[in-house]
């Protein structure tokens, strides 16, 4: 049988699909940072995904009931496609691909199954947006730091009665195909085998408030992360493009010089620092001697930061120094 894995281990997620049904060998693996599947389905554009879908399921419809050639060939590269729009799908694309060659083992073609694929296929375009909706309310009354504070398992109790939402719009659990197994050498997790992309939002919901993650919106970029350092945080530190600074960078970056540009001390430090390097240049003093200021000069700016001296006492000590 093929399988569509996912599991959690430490910082990170890890999927696994064996399209092939070679059990245990799986065909595509993929990690990324904790809950960056979920927050990357969050920014999916069901706009552009409910077009795909459609032709998905009118191709899948045409190929069961007519055995239609061409709509298979179609069904399949738009599924491919699909796929590399985001993992979840890629689920739906195992499952196809396993469907596709067992049927011409059994001879089967428009059996149950492949009736059931076209009913999930038809519900995605109005199942995606919902789940994208609902998971946006469990953030703003269970994770989000800022709106629902740091402790997600005391706000998950008050917005549940058993497992039912208490508000309408929140996200309903089930149960999910979890077991437990060996996932590293030497550590055992839970690990979900999904048989829908539900059961995936599903655990990496339940999953941040057992492990008490909360989540933010990113000063930089806007985008939600999940805190799994420390809950101060306020920069993301999810992928970008390949030659991009991750917003945690340039946040530390940004709050140091935002930092320095409102320090007086280091001001006046700076200003003469510029003047004493030309020195160099002019010939008025050596590299060492300036190496050797500079070393002074920075422990009496820090003592003036920390208020041991006052900014007259540095600024004299400033042009008054050898
Ligand atoms: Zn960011």
């Amino acid at each position: 049988m093929w399988y569509a894995k996912m599991y959690f281990s430490e910082g990170r997620e890890i999927f696994q699909y064996d399209s092939l049904g070679m059990q245990g060998v799986p065909d595509v693996q993929k990690e990324f940072p904790f809950l960056e599947s979920l927050l990357a389905f969050q920014e999916l554009d069901c706009a552009e995904v409910t077009p795909i879908l459609q032709s998905i399921t009118d191709n899948w419809s045409r190929f069961i009931a007519e055995d239609d050639r061409d709509a298979l060939e179609n069904f399949k590269r738009k599924l491919g496609r699909l796929a590399s729009i985001h993992i979840y799908f890629r689920l739906l694309y195992v499952h196809c691909r396993y469907r596709q060659s067992a049927m011409y083992i059994q001879n089967d073609r428009g059996s149950a199954e492949d009736a059931q694929i076209l009913d999930e296929l038809h519900q995605l375009p109005e199942q995606l947006p919902r789940y994208q909706q609902q998971i946006q309310r469990f953030f703003e009354l269970v994770l989000n730091v800022d709106s629902a504070g740091r402790e997600p398992q005391a706000q998950a109790a008050k917005n549940y009665t058993y497992d039912m939402p208490k508000d309408p719009g929140l996200f309903c659990f089930h149960p999910i195909p979890l077991s437990f197994e060996p996932v590293e050498p030497g550590r055992c997790s839970p690990v979900l085998y999904s048989s829908s992309i539900r059961d995936m939002i599903d655990y990496s919901l339940r999953s941040c408030v057992e492990r008490n993650i909360t989540v933010r919106r990113c000063k930089n970029c806007g985008r939600w992360f999940p805190q799994t350092g420390r809950v101060s945080a306020e920069y993301c530190e999810r992928p970008v493009p390949k030659g991009q600074q991750r917003c945690r960078d340039i946040g530390a970056l940004k709050q140091w010089t935002l930092r320095q540009a409102n320090n007086d001390a280091f001001k006046a430090y700076r200003k003469e620092y510029k003047r004493r390097f030309a020195w160099i240049k002019a010939g008025r003093i050596t590299d060492q001697q300036f190496y050797d200021w500079s070393e002074r000069a920075r422990a009496e700016k820090d003592k003036c930061e920390q208020g041991l001296i006052s900014q007259k006492e540095l600024e004299v000590w400033l042009k008054e120094s050898k």
